[in-house]
């Protein structure tokens, strides 16, 4: 028999707590973002009934699919946006998520501000860095990456730190420590790095956010099928 989500959970967060000692930190400063983009709602379900909070979706219809109940009946409900946003979406992302990690352009830094003031509220954002530049992927260039910090600064958007996807075919390391040392001189505290494969190394290279979907949930079974 498979084991059970609250298990799983419970089984990465020990590995977080290890990695975290092991690079002489404090547990408590690494948040375990579930990842639960192309789960089924069941797997979700056990998450929450286990008590945990804390989720990552990367498209925002789907995300709305999972959480928009859940987010009235669970207070504490605490939802990141990891995936690609477009500016017609940015209304329904600021209105479901608590944190945007995947600001990359000047274009969605003025959406955003615009969202905010329309509905009142304030949302922290990561800067996306698109470390290994990838032609396909979303996310600022390692040479941009000072400049569009300083620009959502200059705007008031409230940025808390850096985020990146490593390249797949490549050592994920050198990718967390460039991410680390470009957060370090911009003074942002927060790290968004490190995935199932690869999470102990990007604690270890300072991460305080790792996204961790099929080694907590399993495989993803809907993937490709809800786009927005
Ligand atoms: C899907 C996804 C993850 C989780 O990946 P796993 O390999 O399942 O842990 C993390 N970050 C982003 C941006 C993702 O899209």
């Amino acid at each position: 028999m498979a084991a059970s989500v609250a298990s799983k959970l419970q089984e990465v967060r020990q590995r977080v707590d290890a990695a975290a000692r092991e690079a002489g930190r404090t547990p408590s400063t690494v948040t375990l973002i579930a990842v639960s983009k192309g789960q089924p709602d069941g797997r979700l379900a056990e998450a929450v009934s286990a008590g945990y909070r804390v989720f990552g979706e990367n498209r925002v219809q789907e995300a709305q699919k999972h959480w928009l109940d859940r987010r009235r009946e669970i207070g504490d409900l605490e939802l990141h946006l990891i995936g690609p946003l477009q500016t017609n979406k940015v209304h329904e992302a600021v209105a479901l998520f608590d944190v945007i990690q995947t600001v990359d352009r000047p274009k969605l830094v003025d959406a955003l501000l615009r969202a905010f003031e329309g509905l009142g509220v304030a949302r922290q954002c990561f800067v996306q860095v698109n470390t290994g530049a990838e032609a396909h992927k979303a996310g600022v260039l390692p040479e941009n990456a000072d400049g569009f910090v300083e620009f959502c600064r200059n705007s008031g958007l409230p940025i808390i730190g850096l985020m990146c996807i490593p390249p797949v075919d490549e050592a994920p390391a050198p990718h967390f420590a460039l991410l680390s040392e470009m957060a370090r001189r911009n003074g942002l505290g927060a790290l968004s790095m490190g995935m199932s494969r690869d999470f102990e190394t990007a604690i270890a290279l300072g991460a305080t956010h790792i996204r961790v979907g099929t080694e907590i949930f399993g495989e993803r079974v809907l993937l490709g099928e809800v786009r927005d």
